[in-house]
This record gives structure tokens, C-alpha cells and sequence, in this order.
């Protein structure tokens, strides 16, 4: 299933498209000191590795910018430079070779300034991100709508814009951020109406993870589901590498992005488990990590049902009389004591990732497995019974219990 995209034109992030039909890229933040070189590029590796295609690191002083000069050379992915009030610090990270900036023209202020650096990444080609954001929005505009509201950020971002616009400069895209996610939302729509430029989507200062996930992630897909964002950025007050992985995992479940990681489904476990469900699949996860396996592996928590609820998974297990039994597209191919199941999920993933699952069928003793399999099925059903959940007899006391009013 697929949904159309708004129709936005395409800006280059060093190698990277952005916009006009490119694929949607994932993008975070550095948080090491940029004058910390390697540092810097340590976190850059994981973030670039855990599914971050463009980063930014903060370019606030001098020595910053001497950092970028030695960092972006040595980055594997495109880097951005975040200027934040001194519009010099814009054209030394230029200097430093970076291949876009980020730019809140609210914090920067004078009109000359924001055109100058205009002026100079137009010469060097350089895209720049006009980053609008809820907190600094301009006080008139505060005046004008009545406070913070989706038309005051959509009016300072176009007003942005004209500065641009005014010395020839279109390789820009657009953030109106703001940690309101209805607000956030309804900025985007409008700002989508108003403009081709590719839009940069985030909910700003979300916070720590969960409630920071669901907050970024109920802005973000909304949007994305309605065609609108060319790049995202969770801004999580997290481990940078927890943003980029959530952001390339929201991009896969939605379809927007291959596959490129373990996308690891458990069944929510029941009276029926025979395993603790959510150990062996915090295990597995972290036993995937960022592994480039890009398979859908389940972990079951019994083998009465498990094998038949994943039959679309490429792989998975389920857990019956102290053994896993693994499954390859709902196939029985192997059985391993409970203790290795974890370490059996990621042989079978490998094998598969290389081979293909015909071949992993191919390989296995299947008749072996199922038959296995079909014993421990039916020891299971007779120790507990096909109602394991005990739902027959809490509806018979329902019953009793209503009836006796
Ligand atoms: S029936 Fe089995 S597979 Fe389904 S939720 Fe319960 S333990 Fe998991």
C-alpha cells in the first residue's frame, strides 16, 4: 500500500536529495562538543550506522568551526552545520567545507545578515534550512495572532523565506517545529499550501523516551501518512542514536523506507506462554542490534499458536516444553533447547539474509521439526487445555455475577 507524497522540489544535502519525490531521509543532532573531532565523528559512525543519512552538529564558536573543518572530510554521511545567533559562525562553518546549513532566521534577526549568508551559500551551492520554531517566534507576530498559532509560525516562516527569495536563493527547506503536536500538525498543513520547498518535519524538545517517542512520532507520522515531510528529526532528550533509530524504524513501518534492520515482532504473551516473552525479545533485539538483516523475525511465546499468528514473519520462534521451535515462513525447520533460542534466531537470520527462506527450508529437516513440534503442541494442549487463558471460566462467573444481580 503506498499514499501519495505532496510534490515538493528536490534540494541536495552534499550527495543526499531532499524532496521532489526522493526517498524520505532521517536526520539528528551531534551532542559532543564540535571542537571534540573525534569524539564527534564516534557518534556520527553510530548515528550514520543505526539509520541517520544527514547530521547536524552545532556550530557556536570558533573552535567549533575548526572542528567541522577536520569532521566533515571524515564523515561518512552529509554534514550540517546549526548556527544559532552569529551569522559569522554561518560563513566559517562554510569555510569548514559543511555541506548545508541550519538557520533560525528569528535568532539572527538583521535582515543583511541573513542575506549575506544567503549570498554565500548560493555561490558555494550550498542548501540551508530555514528553521522556524515555535519559542522564537517573532513578538509582533505573537501580537498580531494572539499568541502562538499554526498561522503566526506558517506567516514568520514565508516572511523568512522572502529574505532568501530577495537574493535569488531557493535551495532551502523548512521547519516550523514547535513541542505542541496538534499546533505542530496544523503548522505543517498550512505551510505545505504555502510553499513547494521540502519541508523538514520534527516536534521540537519532545523529551525523554516514551512519552518523548510518542509525542514525535504522533507529529511526524501524521503528517508523513498525509504526504507532507521530505526529512524528519526526532529531537529526543535521549542518546542521539535512540532518534535516528527511531526515525528509520517509523520510516520502515510506514513503508516510506526498505528495510534495512531486524523488524522484530513478539506476540504479546498469555496464559499460554511457555517462555518469558518479553526476555527472549528484549534479548533478540539487542542480539540484532543494528545488523543489516532486513527480515522480519518472530518471537512466540508457545507453539501452539505462534507458528500459524507469524506465518508471514521470515523467520521466528516459539517456545514449547522447555525448546524453541523455529519457523521460517510459518514452516517448522529446527528445534533448539530454550536457552539457545535467542542465539538460533540470529544463525537462521543470517543464513536467510544470505540464502534467501527457500533455501532455509530446503536445508532443514521439516518433517523432523513439524513432527517435533506437533508432540510439544499437543503435551502443551493437554497440560493446559485449548482455554489456557482461563476465558471460559471467567465468562461463566461474568455470567454468575450478572445473573445474580
Ligand atoms: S497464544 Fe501463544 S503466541 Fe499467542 S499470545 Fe499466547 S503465548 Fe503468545
Amino acid at each position: 500500500m503506498s499514499f501519495e507524497r505532496r510534490q515538493t522540489r528536490q534540494i541536495h544535502v552534499g550527495k543526499v536529495p531532499v524532496g521532489g519525490g526522493a526517498p524520505i531521509t532521517v536526520q539528528s543532532m551531534t551532542i559532543t562538543k564540535t571542537a571534540d573531532v573525534e569524539g564527534t565523528l564516534q557518534q556520527i559512525y553510530a548515528l550514520a550506522a543505526a539509520g541517520c543519512d544527514i547530521v547536524r552538529c552545532t556550530c557556536n564558536e570558533a573552535e567549533a568551526a575548526e572542528g567541522l573543518a577536520q569532521i566533515v572530510p571524515r564523515s561518512p554521511i552529509p554534514v550540517i552545520a546549526d548556527i544559532h545567533h552569529q551569522y559569522k559562525m554561518a560563513l566559517a562553518a562554510m569555510e569548514a567545507g559543511v555541506h548545508g546549513l541550519r538557520l533560525n532566521p528569528g535568532n539572527i534577526r538583521r535582515p543583511e545578515h541573513i542575506k549575506a549568508v544567503a549570498a554565500e551559500a548560493k555561490d558555494r551551492g550550498l542548501p540551508i534550512r530555514i528553521g522556524v520554531n515555535g519559542g522564537s517566534l517573532d513578538p509582533a507576530l505573537y501580537d498580531k495572532y494572539g499568541g502562538l498559532t499554526a498561522e503566526a509560525m506558517v506567516e514568520s516562516a514565508m516572511h523568512e523565506i522572502a529574505f532568501f527569495e530577495e537574493v535569488d536563493f531557493h535551495d532551502y527547506k523548512i521547519s516550523v517545529k514547535a513541542s505542541n503536536v496538534p499546533l505542530m500538525v496544523e503548522a505543517y498543513r498550512q505551510l505545505s499550501e504555502a510553499t513547494d520547498a521540502p519541508l523538514h518535519l520534527g516536534v521540537t524538545e519532545a523529551g525523554p523516551p516514551p512519552a518523548g517517542l510518542l509525542k514525535a512520532t504522533a507529529g511526524i507520522a501524521t503528517l508523513l501518512l498525509e504526504g507532507i515531510g521530505d526529512t524528519i528529526r526526532y529531537s529526543l532528550t535521549a542518546d542521539p542514536v535512540e532518534e535516528a533509530r527511531a526515525g528509520r524504524q517509523l520510516l520502515e513501518a510506514l513503508g516510506l523506507r526498505e528495510r534495512k534492520n531486524v523488524d522484530l515482532i513478539a506476540c504479546p504473551s498469555c496464559g499460554r506462554a511457555e517462555v518469558d516473552v518479553i526476555d527472549v525479545a528484549n534479548r533478540a533485539m539487542k542480539a540484532f542490534g543494528d545488523r543489516k538483516l532486513p527480515l522480519q523475525v518472530a518471537v512466540m511465546g508457545c507453539v501452539v499458536n505462534g507458528p500459524g499468528e507469524a506465518r508471514e514473519a521470515d523467520l521466528g520462534i516459539a517456545a514449547g516444553n522447555k525448546r524453541g521451535h523455529l519457523f521460517v515462513k510459518g514452516r517448522n525447520v529446527a528445534v533448539v533447547k530454550e536457552e539457545d533460542m535467542v542465539d538460533a534466531l540470529v544463525e537462521w537470520a543470517e543464513f536467510i539474509n544470505e540464502h534467501g527462506t527457500d533455501a532455509a527450508i530446503a536445508r532443514a529437516d521439516t518433517s523432523l521439526a513439524e513432527r517435533e513440534a506437533a508432540k510439544d503442541r499437543s503435551k502443551l494442549l493437554d497440560d493446559k487445555g485449548v482455554d489456557a487463558n482461563h476465558s471460559t471460566e471467567r465468562i461463566v462467573e461474568i455470567r454468575r455475577t450478572v445473573g445474580g444481580e
